[in-house]
């Protein structure tokens, strides 16, 4: 019963792709015979969790959602929810998510947006944007039709989303989670994460989720602390660091107040605050819209009408007529401008002006945070530079919708861990969200700072 009625409102949001009862049933059984048994139960025993429809589900649909992975079901469990589900956890179902995890607002998907299951106060139901790409995982969360989601953060999916719905998510530094198993955007950027009601559940999801994977080339061979027993909220002796080229033109009050009060609750909390500067943040976004289209193309070429999902092979079509056929029919607007710009940038002839350019600004990028360790702990910023935003208000606009990204994709780019948790409301009853920036592989950091905002 309690299953039927958060199916009906996860369809109100349309958050879920496909629901997969039977193996949240089939976990929560376990978890109840184990504990009969007096059997050692896992981290996540019997937890039903949402899964973002990126990661792949052996003999579960995935989808992407994308028409090009049409009827695909993998034979292979992702390296993530494979041991999510060792720890214990179900999944109550796949999760809705912008098109290849492209987009700031669930609105690129091919299954239809989700709907954020928040209101502005003064504007009766015009519906919101729950963000994205991760907008079924902030959903279902919000709505409490799940107690946690993963989520995958190339820019900011995990974080922006996490900001929009009032709910806490954490992108680990790159190379905690594997990516093996899981549909590849930006390989080079590409995190799993935890997105959950509070800090403490994210923490248990993440070490679940994190760990060494030798199928994935650029997953880190270190151990996985217990960073839910080592949580604190005391900031005593910790140094903050507020960088000033956040503080973007034309902030909105509303965000620059909230930025103030995470300031508060820092002090209150015990940490010494300091001014830092990350000189290169402004290209930040110009960077990572070159790079990210430039691995997407080239990950992308990987549907071609053979391998998987799709197959579109007209009459009397020959080989490239049928790759041409399929993925014309197969990939959304979104995906299809990522692909033209990243096939542009790699061309020979503009490859230096913009990709070879694109890295080296990225290595300073990188090199700005580096340097701004030697002053602080961890970075408080604003997660978004606006709250929520209604569906429809930004999707004709794609420098409008990218703009969005402009707090969360320099860490992305410099593989930092950041968190996102809620930081209070906006005068149109609408969560704002705080983002702390943390050390690479400091994910106990940043979990505590953020602790001590919740
Ligand atoms: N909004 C960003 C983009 O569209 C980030 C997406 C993501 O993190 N997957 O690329």
């Amino acid at each position: 019963d309690a299953f039927n009625a958060a199916v009906a409102g996860a369809d109100a949001l349309n958050a879920f792709i496909v629901k997969t009862p039977d193996h949240a049933i089939a976990a929560a059984d376990a978890a109840d015979k184990a504990r009969a048994d007096g059997a050692d139960l896992g981290a996540l025993a019997g937890v039903p969790l949402g899964i973002k429809d990126l990661f792949c589900t052996e003999g579960y649909q995935t989808t992407a959602a994308s028409g090009m992975l049409g009827g695909f079901v993998p034979t292979y469990e992702s390296t993530v929810t494979a041991k999510l589900f060792g720890a214990g956890a179900g999944m109550l179902g796949k999760l809705n998510l912008d098109q290849f995890a492209m987009g700031s607002s669930n609105e690129t998907s091919a299954f239809g947006n989700v709907i954020s299951p928040w209101r502005r106060n003064d504007s009766g139901n015009a519906p919101l944007a729950p963000g994205g790409s991760s907008g079924g995982s902030s959903a279902a969360v919000a709505a409490r039709i799940a107690p946690g989601a993963t989520g995958t953060d190339t820019g900011g999916s995990i974080r922006q989303p996490a900001a929009f719905t009032g709910i806490s998510g954490i992108k680990p530094t790159y190379g905690r989670c594997s990516r093996w198993g899981t549909v590849a955007f930006a390989s080079s950027l590409d995190q799993a994460g935890a997105m959950a009601h509070d800090v403490r559940d994210c923490a248990i999801m993440l070490e679940a989720m994190s760990g060494f994977d030798a199928k994935d080339s650029t997953s880190v061979e270190l151990s996985v602390p217990n960073w839910e027993a080592a949580l604190s909220a005391d900031l005593k002796g910790k140094k903050v660091g507020i960088p000033k080229e956040y503080r973007v033109d034309g902030m909105p009050a509303d965000i620059e107040a909230l930025w103030q009060q995470g300031i508060a609750w820092m002090k209150d909390a015990g940490a010494e605050i300091v001014e830092v500067s990350l000189p290169h943040t402004k290209y930040a976004l110009p960077t990572y819209y070159i790079i990210a289209p430039a691995e997407a193309s080239s990950n992308l070429a990987r549907y071609d009408g053979v391998r998987y999902g799709l197959r579109d092979l007209p009459d009397g079509a020959n080989l490239q007529d049928m790759y041409a056929a399929t993925r014309a029919a197969g990939f959304g607007a979104e995906v299809k401008r990522r692909i033209m710009i990243g096939t542009y940038v790699l061309s020979a002839g503009f490859y230096d002006a913009y990709y070879t350019k694109a890295q080296k600004v990225r290595a300073l990028i990188a090199r700005d945070f580096a340097q701004a360790w030697e002053k602080c702990d961890v970075l408080l910023t604003p997660t978004a530079p606006s709250a929520a935003f209604a569906l429809g208000e930004k999707s004709a606009d794609p420098l409008a919708m990218y703009l969005n990204d402009v707090f969360t994709v320099p860490s992305s780019l410099a593989g930092l861990p950041a968190m996102s948790v809620p930081g209070g409301l906006d005068p149109q009853g609408l969560p704002l969200g705080l983002q702390i920036i943390g050390k690479p592989f400091d994910e106990q950091g940043v979990l505590n700072a953020s602790l001590a905002i919740e």
